[in-house]
């Protein structure tokens, strides 16, 4: 059995990053880049308006004449005197001359000739050439996540394609014969089969969209079957369940005998402790604890990070934050112990169910409370670290 902090660093050893695609970028949300992307343009290209109004060159005078009109699509090389402005739209090409814009709130108007009202200060709503970015200087570094923002940004400079880190292919294989699909009907001794769907919607949190579920009986033959087929397949191999020490837990053995090499078994924490991980050429294999809890704590834990490492994240852990206790906890398993817990913006709640077979406490918990495994006692107003999750 081993900490918490070697399994963590066992995990980060043996994860390589997913190799590289080129993708257009409406199609890049939830990729990571690979590459660090360069502006092609200057953005504004060109000085433009930020406002409807009027352009002139500055000065103590209030009195204009009109002498044209710039529209957003505009280009004109019209020269202006220092009595002429041009009526100006937002977005549009400021005269080369013209140096202010007023806003048309602050101009009486007719066909001819303006009156400023209220003169702007030198170079207002005037928005230069390369404000947002030059050319050829830095859009993103490597390892940017892509938001629709990005996406946006590297549209708005004309850029088409990216090259980004695929996204792994995730799997998850449930076994247990006590399993019955949500929506059929419960017969005797049967349970439903719930972490499935739990690890599918933890896994769209890090934006993997779809996840194929296979489903074997408690039985070696039928679980190393579906094990070849899924090795062969997959980037991340999630399981459930069938990896603790009852006599219909076959995983371990039927991962072995599909060439699995064995990176740990067991980890000295509760809930979660019968984990196993192991890889196959690049393919990372999670062995999941079947309790609920357990499996969506070490899902956190140690399957986030795994998965957002291959997908090209710089950071990627769930970042910790530190909080004041609102009560004691004692710990005298000898285990570092994740608990559901409540956090706000000074102090934090451990939450009172915390069966590694519950998910009532984690379903409304903000975060999980680590306590080492070597802290006995901590009282209250004590700082602890915890990990947000959702
Ligand atoms: P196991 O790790 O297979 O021994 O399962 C431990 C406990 O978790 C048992 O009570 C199982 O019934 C339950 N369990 C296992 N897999 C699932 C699942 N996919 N959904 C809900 N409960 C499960
Ligand atoms: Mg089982």
């Amino acid at each position: 059995m081993i900490q918490v902090e070697e399994a963590l660093l066992i995990i980060a050893e043996n994860s390589i990053k997913m190799p590289l695609q080129k993708i257009s970028v409406s199609k890049s949300l939830g990729y990571v880049l690979a590459e660090t992307v360069y502006s092609p343009i200057a953005m504004p290209p060109f000085r433009q308006s930020a406002m409807d109004g009027y352009a002139f060159i500055h000065s103590e005078r209030h009195q204009y004449d009109l002498v044209g009109s710039s529209q957003a699509g505009d280009h004109s090389n019209i020269k202006l005197k220092p009595n002429e402005a041009v009526r100006i739209f937002t977005g549009a090409f400021v005269p080369n001359d013209a140096d202010t814009v007023v806003m048309q709130e602050h101009v009486m108007a007719n066909d001819k000739s303006i009156l400023i009202t209220i003169m702007p200060e030198h170079a207002a709503n005037v928005r230069s050439k390369g404000e947002q970015i030059n050319q050829e200087e830095v859009v993103f570094d490597a390892n940017t996540l892509i938001t629709p923002a990005a996406i946006g940004f590297l549209a708005c400079l004309g850029i088409t394609e990216i090259t980004v880190y695929k996204k792994p292919k995730v799997t998850i294989l449930v076994t247990g014969n006590e399993l019955i699909k949500p929506g059929k009907k419960l017969k005797k001794g049967k349970i439903y089969e719930s972490n499935s769907v739990m690890l599918q919607a933890a896994l769209q949190t890090i934006g993997i969209k779809k996840t194929k579920v296979y489903k074997v009986e408690d039985n070696l033959k039928a679980t190393k079957k579906a094990l070849k087929e899924i090795l062969a397949k997959y980037d991340i191999v999630l399981v459930s369940g069938g990896i603790s020490v009852g006599d219909y837990d076959f995983v371990k053995e039927a991962l072995l005998e599909n060439g699995v090499e064995e990176l740990f078994y067991k980890i000295n924490q509760k809930p979660g402790k019968p984990m196993f991980f192991g890889s196959k050429k690049e393919t990372l294999i999670f062995a999941l604890p079947g309790n609920p809890a357990s499996s969506l704590t070490n899902f956190y834990v140690y399957v986030y990070p795994a998965i957002r490492n291959r997908m090209g994240f710089s950071e990627t852990h769930l970042p910790k934050m530190v909080r004041k206790l609102n009560a004691a906890v004692s710990n005298s398993t000898g285990k570092t112990l994740f608990l559901k817990a409540l956090y706000n913006e000074t102090h934090v709640e451990v939450l009172g169910s915390q069966s590694s077979a519950m998910l009532n406490s984690f379903a409304i918990a903000n975060s999980l409370l680590i306590i080492p495994n070597d802290i006995e006692n901590l009282k209250k107003g004590e700082l602890v670290t915890l990990l947000p999750i959702n």
